[in-house]
């Protein structure tokens, strides 16, 4: 079992992927899709007089200020459009893919955040309206149930809040959650860059292998904005029982494949590589 979350962000070569996924399947892999929208939904958001609002953390993290207007936009956007898009774009290569937000048979259940602690400038907020969440649980029943059938879900934010509200959660830590939930021993992360860089944006500087407990400190020291939450979500994929978590590059050929050979940052699970098969993938 394989998980991949392909990024929004404006460079993702969501073909490429679609491309890779669908031989993947032909060679009788089973592999599940999650899906970003971020750069789409801004340019949305933009279109329709609400210009996207991000918000820092006190903690240093950076996220999308979701408010009801926002979700709706995002709903139209993750759930519509570019989720529809990459099922259409598996059709067209015979992949039976099924497209669910996380929110369709409480796929992913969250729990809303409490109200965000944020910095603007020199002062801190409360923002006490934000539709955000974090990941609590994954319904693999009706993954395992859809992959037994044949299916290839392909799944995106948002999810189901307690109270049956859609809530916007982070794309990274939910294919991490789901990775582990489905027993996946290979998380794939695609994004717009090589994989981690030491010197971002010098490619040169690509990390690549990282044990887990290494990650706290690399993210700290190494990585700003998205790529540190993409290092949370890895951290808590492995900690949770997931073996491998490699960020890789979707600009390139066969991005799926090149990143399970080698290519872009490996996050090892305790204790690097000794005493493991290297090699082929480990799916
Ligand atoms: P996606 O939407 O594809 O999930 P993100 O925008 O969330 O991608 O995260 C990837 C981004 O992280 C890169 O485009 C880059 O701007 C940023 N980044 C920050 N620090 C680093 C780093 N040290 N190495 C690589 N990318 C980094």
């Amino acid at each position: 079992m394989l998980v991949v979350k392909l990024g929004g962000a404006a460079g993702v070569d969501t073909d490429a992927v679609c491309a890779d996924l669908a031989a993947l399947a032909a060679a009788g892999r089973r592999w599940v899709l999650v899906h970003g929208g971020s750069a789409e939904t801004s340019r949305v958001a933009e279109l329709l007089g609400h210009p996207p609002r991000f918000v820092t953390s006190v903690s240093g993290f950076t996220s999308r200020y979701t408010d009801a207007r926002t979700l709706e936009i995002m709903q139209m956007v993750y759930c519509g459009k570019t989720n529809k898009g990459i099922v259409e774009r598996l059709a067209r290569r015979r992949v039976n893919a099924l497209g669910l937000s996380g929110m369709d048979g409480g796929l992913l259940r969250a729990r809303r955040k409490g109200a965000l602690k944020v910095r603007e400038g020199d002062k801190t907020m409360l923002i006490r309206d934000d539709l955000s969440g974090r990941v609590e649980e994954v319904n693999s029943d009706l993954l395992h149930l859809l992959l037994d059938a044949g299916y290839f879900p392909v799944i995106c934010p948002p999810a189901l809040g307690e109270d049956g509200q859609g809530l916007n959660v982070d794309g990274d830590r939910a294919a991490a959650r789901i990775a582990a939930a489905l027993g996946a021993a290979t998380l794939v992360i695609l994004s717009d860059v090589p994989g981690l860089l030491r010197r971002f944006p010098d490619e040169s500087t690509l990390v690549r292998e990282l044990d887990a407990a290494d990650i706290e400190a690399a993210a700290r020291d190494w990585a700003e904005g998205r790529m540190r939450i993409k290092l949370l979500g890895a951290a808590e994929a492995l900690r949770d029982g997931v073996a491998r978590v490699i960020i890789g590059d979707s600009r390139r050929e066969r991005p799926v494949t090149a990143a399970l050979e080698g290519a872009g940052t490996a996050l090892i699970a305790g204790g690097g590589l000794a005493g493991r098969p290297r090699g082929g993938p480990s799916l």
